[in-house]
């Protein structure tokens, strides 16, 4: 008898990715038609206006290929990174990196250290490439818990993410802990520093991680993306920071024109635009600090965040409460994917979006 076509063994053990719940779903299953999504940490202010502008120039390329080496935009990050051209990768997305890195530097058996509460796409392609996921818990107070993952290196650790801060708990590792794992962690060990949030960061003590790629270390690569301050989620781009050895090899599994014209174009603009990106940050910040002090009043417990979403623990009600906002037009994201079931997170919206959903929150919980 034919067992018919058999998906390769690395594919059943992963875990489907859950995004947050598309607008135009909630409308549909619930019959509303005023709903907002604070599920993604998407950009409320929209798309950077130099990007916009850069891409509704170049529409009229959209005959010719991408540049598949991405000469002129990987210059551009080179120049603003103060790094050279050779240390920046860029991926359609920074989950692509993800992709790519996995490919590049995992196979059967080999072991990838991540925290137990992080970002999904680690162990998605980890486990396609049949790798082994060697999971950490959080510290008492969700942060990523580096001594932890130090001591679970063995001889077959290939790679390490580090989400820093870390997604969904908005913690932050400090510079002198982050120096401290990467001088404990072998050479033959990658560290993916995963820096998705860095713009937001609000602290004095954030590490700086391209000082590790300017000084040449072989097995540190950072990791950062357009999606989230710049406000360009839906063109896919991210780029990374490493070694020359490393991009290299990544460059040898690259999709050569994965990088699309608009996503070059898009990338160079925006950053330029520091205005849209300073203003986004303070809106951010703002936005953050209005739901602290109304989660204070409601006596919601949360972690002080570093990023444009909050985690708060609302108990065993967690699912409950975050069904009952969908009924209420508001949706956030529950977190039993990530190892934490009585928590929420929720994306910082515009100022109104946020207000609706502390109101909704407040007659869901009778306070
Ligand atoms: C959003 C996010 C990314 C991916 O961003 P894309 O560039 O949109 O693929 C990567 N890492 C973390 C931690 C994120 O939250």
């Amino acid at each position: 008898m034919s067992k018919g076509i058999q998906q390769q063994p690395g594919l059943d053990s992963i875990k489907p990715y859950i995004p947050g719940k598309p607008i135009e779903d909630v409308k549909r299953e619930y019959g509303l038609d005023d709903v907002i999504k604070l599920a993604s940490n998407e950009n409320p202010r929209g798309v950077s206006p130099k990007a916009l502008l850069a891409m509704k120039e170049a529409l009229i390329r959209l005959n010719h290929y991408p540049d598949g080496s991405g000469y002129e935009f990987r210059s551009a990050l080179a120049k603003h990174f103060d790094v050279s051209m050779e240390q920046v990768a860029i991926g359609n997305g920074a989950d692509d990196l993800i992709l790519e890195l996995s490919m590049a530097y995992l196979e059967d058996g080999d072991e990838v250290v991540v925290s137990r509460s992080s970002f999904p796409m680690y162990d998605i392609y980890a486990s396609a490439m049949r790798a082994v996921m060697v999971k950490t818990p959080l510290t008492h107070d969700l942060g990523i818990d580096l001594d932890a993952m130090a001591q679970a290196i063995t001889d077959r650790t290939k790679l390490i993410y580090v989400c820093n801060p870390n997604n969904p708990t908005g913690t932050m590792v400090s510079a002198d802990a982050v120096d401290a794992f990467i001088h404990r962690v072998p050479e033959n060990v990658l560290i993916v520093l995963d820096e998705a949030y860095a713009e937001m960061v609000d602290s004095n003590d954030y590490p700086d991680s391209l000082a590790y790629v300017r000084e040449g270390r072989k097995n540190v690569f950072v990791l950062r993306t357009f999606s989230k301050v710049y406000g360009l989620a839906g063109i896919r781009i991210g780029y990374g920071f490493g070694h020359p050895d490393i991009v290299a090899t990544l460059f040898r599994i690259k999709p050569p024109f994965n990088v699309n014209v608009l996503a070059q174009v898009a990338g160079m603009a925006a950053l330029q635009d520091a205005d849209f990106v300073a203003k986004s940050v303070s809106d951010n910040k703002a936005g953050r600090e209005y739901l602290y002090s109304e989660f204070d009043r409601l006596g919601i417990a949360y972690a002080p965040s570093h990023t444009n979403f909050v985690l708060m623990k609302v108990g065993g009600k967690a699912l409950e409460v975050q069904q009952e906002l969908l009924k209420r037009g508001v949706i956030i994201r529950p977190c039993g994917g990530y190892d934490l079931p009585e928590h929420l997170r929720v994306s910082i919206g515009a100022m109104d979006q946020n207000k609706r959903f502390i109101d909704a929150l407040r007659g869901i919980l009778g306070r």
